[in-house]
């Protein structure tokens, strides 16, 4: 449904719906949802607008109170979330509930932000003169979110936009309404006024669209391909509109000679085959030390032969199916692609159809070896469980290779060398680094956000979350 001013609507004026189904069980249709275009988007935009002039006024610790609510029903409903995320879009209920927490954690730290928002003051050159500056909101806030983490993004989004006084419009992923309907569900629950938030359903080329190109919309916030978020960049551009770009990565994991290989190993296994794959923050490109290679790749190999395939709701499962044919079409791609580059196919490589894996869009883990920087399946996002093992000299040129794609979202270094870590933190081209962990997972107190093609440099979670849905104002003040 569409959640449009306070009230919920089942049917679009485009008179058409789409369905979410179970990516472990294509016969099981989870829901169908309204194909939302141009009417429903200006509907949401003027009861955003309505709405944004007396919620901008109450002060934001009482905002701050209301998304403590919202905090306080996630928990209570954290099992039913988990298990609409691992429903929705197949990663383990395990892992939804990770998701749920840390999202928890983000809504949390988000309604403290009302008690801070803090302004400054700095010293005129003149006798009673004051200069002070303190944010204000942008206005309405469009949220455009993916499939992959269909609750964390858009409460890391949402929330920072609600505590500084922005109304929203929301657009979740055509992959994922469900879960985006229970989290608003929640809070129209706590107690968010008329129009403060607003769900449209639909697809990315219409509604989504709509909501970017809509004047009254001053800021867009966006998570997704690179590709996407080019046309919605342009757009922004265009009209001079706030934007914020969270897109795609091609992770590097460099093990250095020295390193703690089980603790490297743990690592790499969960940050290539977590979410199957499908995080922005994959580890996709492991980057080895020339003298431990081979032993690497052997007990990698041992390791990744023991992880259980399977629907995500069974707890012996530790990998589930990918979210869509298109994504499963899209591994098988660049498996192929990957063999005819010449990279050697270590491990897996097959689509898992048979039995039990025969409703859903399953896909083994796969493993490839002696891939080199030039090959396409080094330099172009999968979004899969295929991960790219490579072999470096050294550590200046396995640092070479880390940086050798558009990409510069998370990166990571194993070594128990301190003077190559603080030279790595220096040298990855990276928004994010982690020194002896995956590159995956961050705590929403530390900003998140790449550079290069991964994003355009706003940084979400911690201190820096409300930049970008606040506007600076400067007051100068003079009594004589
Ligand atoms: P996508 O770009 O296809 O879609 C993302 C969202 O944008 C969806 O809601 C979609 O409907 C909408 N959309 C699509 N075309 C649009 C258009 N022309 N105008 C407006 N909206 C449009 O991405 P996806 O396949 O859903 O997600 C996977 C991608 O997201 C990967 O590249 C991944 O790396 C990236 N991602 C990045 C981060 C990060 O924080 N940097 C986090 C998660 C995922």
């Amino acid at each position: 449904m569409n959640y449009i001013d306070g009230k919920w609507i089942k049917d679009a004026s485009t008179g058409k719906t789409f369905k979410s189904i179970n990516p472990a069980n294509k016969d099981e249709v989870l829901g169908e949802f309204p194909l939302s275009g141009k009417e429903e988007v200006e509907l949401a935009v003027a009861s955003a607008k309505k709405a944004q002039k007396e919620w901008k006024r109450i002060p934001a610790p009482e905002r701050g109170k209301i998304l403590f609510n919202i905090a306080r029903l996630m928990e209570k409903d954290k099992e039913k979330l988990a298990e609409t995320i691992t429903k929705e879009m197949g990663k383990t209920f395990k892992e939804s509930l990770g998701e749920v927490q840390i999202s928890i954690d983000m809504v949390y730290y988000s309604a403290g932000e009302g008690r801070r928002l803090i302004g400054e003051t700095v010293p005129s050159e003149k006798r009673d003169k004051y200069i002070v500056y303190f944010r204000e909101p942008v206005g309405i806030a469009g949220i455009i979110t993916p499939w992959n983490f269909p609750l964390l993004l858009p409460v890391r989004k949402i929330m920072p936009a609600l505590i500084a006084g922005n109304t929203v419009v929301f657009k979740p992923s055509r992959e994922t309404p469900l879960v985006a309907q229970q989290f608003v569900n929640l809070l129209e629950e706590a107690g968010l006024p008329l129009g403060v938030i607003n769900l449209i359903q639909g697809s990315g080329e219409s509604a989504g669209m709509e909501i970017v190109r809509h004047p009254d919309v001053g800021v867009i916030s966006f998570t997704g391909s690179v590709e996407t978020g080019r046309k919605i960049g342009a757009i922004c551009g265009e009209q001079i509109k706030k934007v914020g770009l969270e897109l795609g990565g091609k992770n590097p994991v460099i093990v250095l000679e020295d390193a703690d290989l089980e603790l490297a190993l743990d690592g790499c296994v969960s940050g290539a085959y977590g979410a199957t794959g499908q995080k922005c923050t994959a580890a996709s490109r492991i980057i080895v030390e020339e003298k431990i290679y081979d032993e690497f790749v052997d007990r990698f190999i041992e390791r990744v032969r023991k992880i259980k395939v399977g629907d995500g709701m069974d707890k012996e499962t530790d990998m589930g199916p990918l979210v869509s044919e298109s994504q499963l079409d899209k591994v098988k791609y660049y498996v192929e692609v990957g063999i005819k580059e010449g990279a050697k196919l270590s491990y897996g490589g097959n689509v898992l159809d048979s039995g039990k894996f025969s409703k859903g869009f399953f896909y083994e883990p796969t493993v490839f070896t002696d891939v080199t920087p030039d090959m396409r399946i080094a330099k172009e996002e999968i979004f899969g469980p295929v991960v790219c093992i490579m072999k470096a000299k050294d550590f200046d040129s396995a640092i070479e290779i880390a940086n050798s794609t558009e990409y510069g979202l998370s990166a990571s270094i194993y070594t128990k060398d301190l003077k190559k870590s603080f030279k790595a933190m220096e040298l990855l081209e990276s928004g994010v680094v982690y020194i002896n962990a995956p590159p995956t997972g961050a705590e929403i107190q530390g900003p998140f956000g790449g550079v290069k093609a991964s994003g355009n440099g706003e940084r979400e979670q911690g201190t820096t979350s409300i930049d970008l849905f606040t506007e600076w104002k400067t007051v100068f003040i003079v009594l004589g």
